[in-house]
């Protein structure tokens, strides 16, 4: 990320390598109810990212020295498969992936009704089986949906986006190749009720107008995108009516 690069970005027509506008976003598909024997599960395609959530609990915190009597806490885990990358990565934490695990988990915690399971934990397991940019977000976005498809009582989805500066213009969602040759990479998340912001992180400089510029393209992408977790909801939901004879 970053550094100076001739490697060209846009094309004649001001087009992006893959074809998008400035404003697009990539192809997102949610699934729920992928994995049976996790309390709720989602599974994510955005763009070349494919990413598996499985959620556990709430249930009684372990170690016990870890509960606390007036909250649940939420523990995600963020893993990058060693076939998930172009080169193999080295399987088990690093420090990026602890990083990226206590944004998500300080993200979900602020969605979830933590105050009604005191001395519980909640697992999120996010594993990116192909990372291409943005998986962070497309994790945490996955996973709020798998919260919900577990009935844990959350006051509102966390939906996020990433926007950026490549060649010194401000672009939504970067793919891989913008992630590595761009200046910027601002991944933030909100819950969509409110509006409220539970993730922003920052990569590289961006401008105060171009931070103005970026945050507007990401929250307004955030309304699509929560309709395509909604939509993966209420599509489980009605699954699942159906299986009980509903
Ligand atoms: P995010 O995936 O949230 O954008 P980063 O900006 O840290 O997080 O990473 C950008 C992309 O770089 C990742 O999506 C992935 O495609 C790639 N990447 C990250 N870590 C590695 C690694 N250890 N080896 C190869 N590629 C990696």
């Amino acid at each position: 990320m970053g550094t100076a690069s001739d490697k060209k970005l846009f094309d004649d027509n001001g087009l992006r390598l893959d074809g998008r506008s400035p404003g697009d976003l990539r192809p997102i598909r949610i699934e729920t109810d992928v994995l049976n024997r996790a309390d709720g599960s989602a599974f994510i395609e955005w763009g070349g990212n494919k990413i598996q959530v499985a959620v556990y609990g709430p249930r009684e915190a372990y170690p016990r020295h870890m509960q606390d009597i007036n909250q649940a806490f939420v523990r995600a885990r963020y893993n990058m498969a060693a076939f998930s990358v172009d080169e193999r990565k080295r399987p088990g934490p690093d420090r990026r992936s602890m990083e990226i695990s206590k944004v998500i988990s300080e993200a979900l915690q602020a969605a979830v009704m933590v105050e009604l399971f005191p001395r519980a934990q909640i697992d999120v397991f996010i594993e990116v089986l192909q990372a291409d940019a943005g998986t962070r977000i497309a994790g945490l976005t996955a996973a709020a949906v798998a919260l919900a498809a577990a009935g844990v009582p959350m006051r509102d989805l966390v939906v996020g986006c990433t926007a950026g500066k490549v060649d010194g213009k401000v672009v939504l969602d970067l793919s891989k190749e913008e992630d590595n040759f761009g200046q910027a990479d601002l991944p933030v998340a909100i819950m969509p009720k409110s509006g409220k912001v539970v993730l922003m992180q920052m990569d590289g400089d961006l401008s105060i107008d171009e931070f103005n510029e970026a945050t507007s393209m990401i929250f307004k992408a955030t309304e699509r995108i929560n309709q395509i977790q909604r939509d993966a909801l209420k599509k489980n939901y009605s699954s699942n009516a159906q299986d009980w004879g509903e």
